[in-house]
């Protein structure tokens, strides 16, 4: 149509209608509860697509942080190392465990967790508990590097996979390098599952006393018997039953978004004051959000304009050293993420967008930079 508004992402049932068949299946069957086949099934699906051998179905992303952390044996007074530059809900698990983080900056290679500064870090604070490193937009952070690092210091690093789902580092996929990797099947991911996340891990007996403490720790007793203070973080057998339909579409989710991010490129690029997110031979990313960086042009402006043009356009995230909320925790770096944070614009990824709403993105952008 031609003026609807043109969105960042949002949720894409499959056209097959998998999704209802297995939402069906469990009305049919009246396991309408945060349990039963499909949330099994679920798990041992995504464990089979990404090639790891436990996964727990919780009810967001953020859980799967929280209980990774937990499961890590953070707790009260630890360190926790994490990439400034992400969304918030990467930050706030390390404050419910009542852990304290330390921030390290990006770098420009690949926008996420720069090693060397990890390392300083590290030597800083040689207590630290674990790490955390975020792939944003569907970028894989520099691996090799930071499981090499971690291993070093003797610290669990958790993977926030949150928006690389189905994104590969050297032909594996991101969220299985760490001891534990997370996922998240929010409404704006590369699969939804309305609201819902996973953690997963090799760690059989991890993975165990996660699902346990997401069920409130619920000790093995025909009475409530509780041992342990528990969480009700379990995934529901209706929202696994969206996560299944939605895997089976996964792969066609991540040519669309390949296919947006080379239109963008195909489009934009002549434009100098444009340049692209990195692209590393070794990374295979979902390309979850498409993003530009501007120089010379105020971002501000032309967020205003794609919205007057009833286009949705959002800044990089703001780096967590610079929130009201973090401010009294220390931060090792320098000014990488906060530049990709003052230049950076994510462009409508939306998987079904058409080549029509592709063109009004482009003409619009074109226009405002004068570059028609
Ligand atoms: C979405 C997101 C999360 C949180 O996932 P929820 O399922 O919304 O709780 C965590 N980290 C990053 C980087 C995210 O983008």
């Amino acid at each position: 149509m031609e003026n609807e508004r043109i969105l960042l992402a949002s949720p894409h049932m499959s056209d097959e209608g998998y999704e209802q068949e297995y939402v069906k299946e469990a009305f049919d069957t009246n396991w309408v509860a945060p349990l039963g086949a499909n949330v099994n099934n679920f798990e041992k699906e995504l464990a089979e697509y990404v090639g790891i051998d436990h996964a727990a179905a919780l009810t967001s992303g953020t859980a799967a942080i929280h209980l990774a952390l937990k499961a890590a044996g953070v707790g009260k007074g630890d360190i926790v190392i994490c990439q400034s530059l992400t969304f918030s809900a990467t930050v706030n698990p390390i404050i419910y465990q009542g852990a304290k983080p330390v921030f390290v900056d990006s770098d420009y290679e690949t926008w996420n967790m720069d090693p060397e500064q990890l390392k300083i870090a590290l030597e800083k604070y040689p207590e630290t508990k674990a790490v955390i490193v975020v792939h944003l937009y569907g970028l894989s952070a520099n691996l090799d590097e930071i499981v090499k690092i971690c291993k070093e210091y003797q610290v669990t690093l958790i993977e926030d996979a949150a928006e690389s789902l189905g994104t590969t580092y050297k032909g594996q996929y991101t969220g299985t390098f760490g001891e534990y990797g997370i996922y998240s099947f929010n409404g704006n991911k590369i699969i939804t599952t309305s609201g819902g996340g996973m953690a997963v891990s090799n760690n059989p007996e991890r993975v165990e006393k996660i699902r346990f403490w997401s069920t409130q720790s619920r000790e093995q007793a025909r009475h409530y018997q509780h041992n342990e203070i528990g969480y009700n973080y379990r995934m529901s057998n209706i929202v696994a039953g969206i996560g299944r339909g939605q895997l089976k579409v996964l792969s066609d989710r991540i040519k669309k978004k390949q296919y947006i991010h080379d239109f963008y490129k195909n489009e934009l690029s002549e434009i100098s004051s444009i340049t692209f997110m990195p692209e590393n031979k070794w990374n295979k990313p979902n390309f979850w959000l498409s993003v530009i960086l501007l120089s010379d042009v105020d971002t501000n402006m032309l967020m205003d304009e794609l919205d007057k043009a009833n286009i949705e356009a959002r800044p990089v995230w703001k780096p967590m050293h610079l929130q009201p909320i973090f401010e009294g925790y220390d931060y090792v770096g320098s000014n990488v993420a906060e530049t990709l944070f003052n230049t950076g614009i994510c462009l409508p990824s939306d998987t079904k967008m058409t080549d029509e709403d592709l063109y009004r993105v482009v003409k619009t952008i074109k226009r405002v930079l004068h570059h028609e």
